[in-house]
């Protein structure tokens, strides 16, 4: 769908996935004026598809639009469009029940100019594809590596929404990461590089204390890092599952002080792609430590299982968070 000045947002149409045909000047190119979502569909046991908080995701997305000075799409019209696609493709995804379907909206500006303004017209389009779990399906650990080099957001930037700048900068403190054998980033704050934000396309989770009485921790939303989905739905799964549920601020070397201490024995990652990994080692300055014994533990363990049967329908869904797509 197109959105010009004056006329707002066109009809959508539905498309085989190819080329787009773009200006050179276009000002999403140049200036960077784009923002999108990531989020998936899932298969329910009896086989019919559910996407996952898709108005949440709405919500995300019209912030990152305002952010970048882009005109909103409506909630309804960017849940439709999602809906309309994956009744469309229905047939031709896999029928793997293990399989999801990735959705990734995104909205550029499309104006030609190399002026530094806001573009004047938009263009709205979501793609899908097939997708198994980001690390595969099984459920393995990674390991991060802290950067004290790089900051990936800064106070009253763009790093509590979803726009495509973010990801750019940060290349090449992943590429460190993987030249010190680590599979994401770990981001620290980037006024004192001490405080635990976040990883590359993940929300961080730590866990204090063992059994019922866990503490599922997470770095509280300071403006620099991203309000993931799947992060609120951790601390209400965390809740209902009887663990205490806690936004914290909390350094890098605290964390490694509670591990040390045997306070803190187990870490996850979580997003939409990640779903919930477990975190094994950090690399910090060049100092390797593990986190509790390297192995997933068992809140972690618990969570996930609560999210993924949530995805596939098989356990209650008190908030509706798994919508049923309308029909064509
Ligand atoms: N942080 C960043 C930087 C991300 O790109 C993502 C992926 N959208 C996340 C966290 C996790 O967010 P969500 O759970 O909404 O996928």
């Amino acid at each position: 769908m197109e959105w010009t000045e004056g006329e707002g947002w066109s009809e959508g149409r539905m498309t085989p996935l190819q080329n787009l045909s773009v200006h050179p000047g276009m000002i999403g190119l140049h200036y960077g004026q784009v923002a999108y979502e990531g989020l998936k569909a899932h298969r329910r046991v009896d086989g019919s598809m559910g996407v996952w908080r898709p108005y949440d995701h709405a919500a995300r997305f019209q912030r990152s639009c305002r952010r970048l000075a882009m005109p909103e799409l409506p909630v309804e019209t960017f849940v439709a469009a999602i809906d309309q696609l994956i009744n469309a493709d229905e047939g031709s995804l896999s029928d793997n029940p293990a399989h999801s379907i990735y959705v990734r909206p995104i909205m550029f500006g499309t104006d030609t100019s190399l002026m530094l303004r806001p573009s004047r017209t938009y263009r709205f389009l979501v793609m899908a594809f097939v997708a198994g779990g980001f690390f595969g399906d099984d459920v393995e650990s990674v390991s991060v590596f802290a950067s004290h080099e790089y900051s990936r957001a800064f106070p009253g930037g763009t790093g509590d929404v979803k726009v495509a700048a973010n990801y750019a900068p940060s290349f090449l403190a992943q590429r460190q990461a993987e030249a010190a054998d680590c599979q994401q980033v770990l981001w620290l704050d980037a006024a004192e590089r001490r405080y635990l934000e976040e990883m590359g396309g993940m929300n961080l989770f730590l866990v204090r204390g063992q059994g019922a009485q866990a503490q599922v921790v997470t770095p509280k939303l300071t403006g620099t890092l991203l309000p993931g989905v799947t992060r609120t739905t951790i601390l209400t799964l965390a809740e209902r599952l009887g663990y205490t549920a806690v936004e914290e601020r909390i350094s890098l070397d605290q964390w490694r002080t509670e591990c040390d201490a045997g306070l803190m024995s187990e870490a996850f990652a979580c997003g939409t792609a990640a779903v919930v990994t477990p975190i094994s080692t950090v690399v910090d300055r060049g100092s390797t430590w593990t986190v509790g014994d390297g192995k997933p533990g068992p809140v972690t363990l618990a969570l996930r299982t609560a999210l993924t049967d949530l995805h596939h329908g098989l356990a209650p869904d008190p908030d509706s968070w798994l919508h049923s797509p309308s029909g064509p």
